[in-house]
C-alpha cells in the first residue's frame, strides 16, 4: 500500500477526512502522541487499525471527539464527575471511560460494555474529527514499540501499512493521555499521563490509582484496562531500570563493561557518566522527561545499542506517567542499586 504524506493545511486535512469517510486509516498528530485514526462508528475500518499495528483484538481503542456535545450519542450516561473533568481538562490529555451506547462497534470496545472518550487539544486532530466523524485512534506505532512523537517515528513503523500520515511536527506532551474510569464505584486511574492524579482528585475528590499502574500483573489476575497486560513501549534493546541514589547510579553505570550499553539519564548526569548517554531532560522537570522519553528509547535502537540502562524516574505528578512507561519498556526489569554496589 502506498502511504500518502500530508501536511496540516486545510486542503490536506480535507483529503485525510475523505480517506476516513471511505473507510481508510490515517495517522494524525495529537498533543500526546501520534494516533492512528479510523471512523469510530465503522467496525470494518477499525479492524484495519488492529491489522496495521498488530494490536491484540482484546485491547480497546479510545474514541476522539472535537466537541463535548459529541459525547452524548456515544455513552449511556455522562455522570456529574465526568462532566466536571470534561469542563476542567478538555480539550486535553485526559480520557474518561463510561458505559457505552449501542452505536459503538464491538471492535472499538473489544467487547467491553464501556468506551473510552477523549477530546484532544491539537488543532489538526480537532479539524480532522470535525470534518469526518468521532475517530477511534490508538497510538500510531507497531504494537509493543514506543509510541510515536514525531513524523519519522510514524513513518518508521507505518509506512506502507496505512493510507496516509498527517505531519504535525513533534508532539507536545510526549506520553499518551491519562485514562480514568468512571464506570466503577470509585473513580480509578488506569493509566497516568499529562493530566496528573493530583489534578484529578482536586476536581472530583477520592480517586484510586489502579495497582497495575506501577506493578506487574500476577498470573491470571483480572485486569481493568486490557492494555496493561502487554509488554509495551519497548525498543529492541533490552531496557534495565536502575533504582538508587545519584552516587549508586554513577557507581553502577561506570563499572567496566564489554556490552553495547547506552544510559538514559538526566541532563545533570551526563558529564558524570563514561558510557554513551541520552538525556531525557532535567531531573525534576517531569514534563520534559515525558516529552523526550519515547524519542530517547527509539534513539537507542537507531544507534544500534543492545542494552539501555535507565534511571528510575520519580513517581510524582507527570513523573508517574514517565515511570509507568519506563517500567513497562523494561518489562519490570528493575535493579535496586543500594545492595548491588556493595557486592
Ligand atoms: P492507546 O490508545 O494504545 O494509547 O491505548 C488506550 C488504552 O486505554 C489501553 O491501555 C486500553 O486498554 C485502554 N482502554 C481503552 N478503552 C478502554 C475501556 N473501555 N476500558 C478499559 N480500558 C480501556
Ligand atoms: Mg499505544
Amino acid at each position: 500500500m502506498h502511504t500518502l504524506i500530508l501536511s496540516s493545511n486545510e486542503e490536506d486535512i480535507k483529503k485525510a477526512a475523505l480517506i476516513i469517510k471511505n473507510g481508510g486509516i490515517v495517522a494524525m498528530p495529537t498533543e500526546t502522541v501520534y494516533g492512528l485514526a479510523a471512523d469510530a462508528l465503522n467496525g470494518d475500518a477499525v479492524k484495519k487499525i488492529f491489522a496495521a499495528k498488530g494490536r491484540p483484538a482484546d485491547n480497546p481503542l479510545i474514541v476522539h471527539i472535537s466537541d463535548i456535545s459529541q459525547i452524548y450519542p456515544l455513552v449511556r450516561e455522562f455522570p456529574k464527575k465526568a462532566q466536571l473533568l470534561a469542563e476542567k481538562f478538555w480539550p486535553g490529555p485526559l480520557t474518561v471511560i463510561l458505559p457505552k451506547s449501542d452505536i459503538i462497534p464491538d471492535e472499538v470496545s473489544a467487547g467491553l460494555d464501556t468506551v473510552a472518550i477523549r477530546f484532544p487539544s491539537h488543532k489538526t486532530a480537532q479539524k480532522l474529527i470535525s470534518l469526518s466523524s468521532p475517530l477511534a485512534a490508538p497510538s500510531a506505532n507497531l504494537s509493543g514499540s514506543p509510541s510515536p512523537t514525531a513524523l519519522r517515528h510514524v513513518c518508521d513503523d507505518m509506512n506502507g501499512r496505512i493510507d496516509a500520515i498527517i505531519d504535525g511536527g513533534d508532539c507536545d506532551v510526549g506520553v499518551e493521555s491519562t485514562v480514568i474510569t468512571l464506570a466503577s464505584d470509585v473513580p480509578r486511574l488506569l493509566r497516568p499521563g499529562g493530566v496528573t492524579a493530583e489534578q484529578i482528585s482536586g476536581v472530583i475528590g477520592k480517586t484510586e490509582i489502579d495497582k497495575a499502574v506501577t506493578n506487574p500483573l500476577a498470573d491470571g489476575e483480572r485486569v481493568s484496562s486490557p492494555g496493561m497486560k502487554y509488554k509495551h513501549y519497548s525498543p529492541k534493546a533490552e531496557v534495565i531500570l536502575l533504582d538508587g541514589t545519584d552516587k549508586d547510579f554513577y557507581e553502577f553505570v561506570n563499572r567496566p563493561t564489554d556490552r553495547n550499553i547506552v544510559v538514559l539519564c538526566y541532563e545533570e548526569d551526563k558529564e558524570k557518566i563514561i558510557l554513551p548517554c541520552i538525556s531525557i531532560g532535567k531531573k525534576h522537570d517531569y514534563g520534559e522527561q515525558a516529552h523526550k522519553l519515547f524519542s530517547a528509547l527509539r534513539k537507542a535502537d537507531e544507534n544500534g545499542f543492545s542494552v539501555v540502562y535507565a534511571r528510575c524516574p520519580e513517581k510524582t505528578g507527570v513523573g508517574l506517567a514517565v515511570y509507568n512507561r519506563m517500567i513497562r519498556a523494561a518489562g519490570f526489569n528493575i535493579i535496586s542499586l543500594g545492595s548491588v554496589n556493595q557486592q
